[in-house]
C-alpha cells in the first residue's frame, strides 16, 4: 500500500462534470489500495474572478481580507470535491489548510511554509478515508489570520503535505499531458518531456512556465520527492521531476529541456545613476525593504564625461507601481536623473542541463532571434539557463524561433490542451 498525493488544478474541476470526473479518478486511486491525500484548486477561473470583485469595489485591498476571500474559492472545491466521492460510496473529508497544520508566516498574498503538521490528515487516512485539502493557503503562525501562498501556490500545499506525510509520489494533475519544451498553448509543435531534473524545473518555473510553482519545486527538491505531473483528463504516464535524468536519455533532451516565454514581466531603468560605491546596495535594498522581487539586471559601463550610467532590472508587471514609487523617494538621495517603466517586454528562457558542458549554445540561440528579425534588449544567464528581453510583440515568434533552432519541434501532436483557459 502506497501514500499518494494528488493535486488538481482548477481547469481539473472546472464544473460539476469536472469534479465527478476528478471524483472517480481518486476514488480508483483508493480502489487500487493507496491511501489518497488530495489538495485541490479552485474551480476554474474562480481566484481570478474574485480578484477582479475585489478590485471593483476598491483599487487596494486590505491582504489579509483578499486573503480571506480568495481562499474561499478552494473551500468551495474541496467541500464538492469530498461529497462528489460521498457519492461513489467512498468517503471523503474535506479541510482547509489550516486545519490540515499548514502553518505560514504572515506575508499576506505570499506567504511562506514555516512547518505542516497534519496530525488531522494522517488520522482520517488512517481510518480510511480520503482527505480533500484546500490548496494554496494556511495561517500565520504570529497572526493566526488566514494567508495564501500566492497564485498557483496550490502546488506547494500538494508537495508540502506530501513531504510532511512522507508520501511515495506527489502526482499534480493538470489540463495538458506533462512537462512540455514549451507552453502547448502557444507552440503546437512542443513535445512532453518524459523527466526534468529539478533544477531544470526551478530555472524553468523562474523563467515563467507555469506548468509548477517555483516555491514547490524547491519542496520537492529538498525533500528528495518525485513529482509526476500528468493529464486529469487522459490516462497517459506525463513527466517525472526527479533528481536526475535516467540513463540513456536523448541527446536533445540532455542539452535543451525546454523554452519558457513569460509576458508578465515589466521593465524598469534608472537613468544618470551615479557610479559610486554602494548606490547600487542603496537602490536594491530600498526594493527588497518593501518585498519586491528583482529579476532580471543589467548595468552599463559609465560614460567617462559624466561619470553616470544606467541601471535597468525587470519585475513582475504587478509589482511595478510600486517600485516606481519606492524608486522616486530615494530619488534625492541617490542622485539620479530619472525613472523610465516599460511593461510591453517579454522574457524567452532557454533551459537545459546540458547546457553546461555544450559550448555553442548560445551562438545557436542567438543567431534563431536575428534570423527571425527578433532584436534582444537584456541577457542574463544561468550555469543551464539563458533569459533574452525582447518587445513582447516578438515575444512568441522568438519562442518559436528557439524552439525550432534546437530541433525539439515534434511531430506528434502531443501538445493536446484538453481544458483551462490559461488564465
Ligand atoms: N486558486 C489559486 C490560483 O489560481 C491557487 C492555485 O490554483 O494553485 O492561483
Ligand atoms: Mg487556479
Amino acid at each position: 500500500m502506497g501514500l499518494i498525493v494528488q493535486k488538481f488544478g482548477g481547469s481539473s474541476v472546472a464544473d460539476a462534470e469536472g469534479l465527478k470526473r476528478v471524483a472517480a479518478r481518486i476514488v480508483a486511486t483508493k480502489k487500487a489500495g493507496n491511501q489518497v491525500v488530495v489538495v485541490v484548486s479552485a474551480m476554474g477561473d474562480t481566484t481570478d474572478e474574485l480578484i477582479d470583485l475585489a478590485n471593483q469595489v476598491s483599487p487596494i485591498p486590505p491582504g489579509r481580507e483578499l486573503d480571506m476571500l480568495l481562499t474561499a474559492g478552494e473551500r468551495i472545491s474541496m467541500a464538492l470535491l469530498a461529497i462528489a466521492i460521498n457519492n461513489l460510496g467512498f468517503e471523503a473529508l474535506s479541510f482547509t489548510g489550516s486545519q490540515a497544520g499548514v502553518i505560514t508566516d504572515s506575508t499576506h498574498g505570499k506567504a511562506r511554509i514555516i512547518d505542516v503538521t497534519p496530525g488531522r490528515i494522517r488520522e482520517a487516512i488512517d481510518a480510511g478515508s480520503i482527505a480533500i485539502v484546500a490548496g494554496f493557503q494556511g495561517i500565520s503562525q504570529d497572526t493566526n489570520d488566514i494567508t495564501t501562498l500566492g497564485r498557483g501556490g496550490s502546488d506547494t500545499t500538494a508537495v508540502a503535505l506530501a513531504a510532511a506525510l512522507e508520501a511515495d509520489v506527489c502526482e499534480i494533475y493538470t489540463d495538458v499531458d506533462g512537462i512540455f519544451s514549451a507552453d502547448p498553448r502557444a507552440i503546437p509543435a512542443a513535445r512532453k518531456l518524459k523527466t526534468v531534473t529539478y533544477e531544470e524545473m526551478l530555472e524553468l518555473a523562474a523563467a515563467g512556465a507555469k506548468v509548477l510553482h517555483l516555491r514547490c519545486v524547491e519542496y520537492a527538491r529538498r525533500f528528495k520527492l518525485p513529482i509526476h505531473v500528468r493529464s486529469s483528463f487522459s490516462p497517459l504516464e506525463g513527466t517525472w521531476v526527479v533528481e536526475n535524468h535516467p540513463e540513456g536519455g536523448t541527446m536533445e533532451q540532455a542539452i535543451i529541456a525546454g523554452v519558457a516565454h513569460d509576458k508578465s514581466e515589466a521593465k524598469v531603468t534608472i537613468v544618470g545613476v551615479p557610479d559610486r560605491t554602494g548606490v547600487a546596495a542603496r537602490i536594491f535594498q530600498a526594493l527588497a525593504d518593501n518585498d519586491l522581487n528583482i529579476d532580471m539586471i543589467v548595468q552599463n559601463v559609465s560614460a567617462a564625461a559624466t561619470g553616470l550610467t544606467d541601471i535597468s532590472f525587470t519585475l513582475p508587471k504587478a509589482d511595478g507601481a510600486e517600485a516606481t514609487t519606492v524608486l522616486k523617494k530615494i530619488q534625492g538621495e541617490v542622485g539620479f536623473a530619472s525613472i523610465q517603466y516599460d511593461d510591453t517586454i517579454g522574457k524567452l528562457s532557454l533551459v537545459g542541463a546540458g547546457m553546461r558542458s555544450h559550448p555553442g549554445v548560445t551562438a545557436t540561440f542567438f543567431a534563431a532571434m536575428a534570423e527571425a528579425g527578433v532584436n534582444i534588449e537584456m541577457i542574463s544567464t544561468s550555469e543551464i539557463r539563458i533569459s533574452v528581453i525582447v518587445r513582447e510583440g516578438d515575444l512568441e515568434r522568438a519562442a518559436q524561433a528557439a524552439h525550432t533552432a534546437f530541433g525539439l519541434d515534434s511531430d506528434q501532436n502531443e501538445a493536446v490542451v484538453y481544458g483551462g483557459t490559461g488564465r
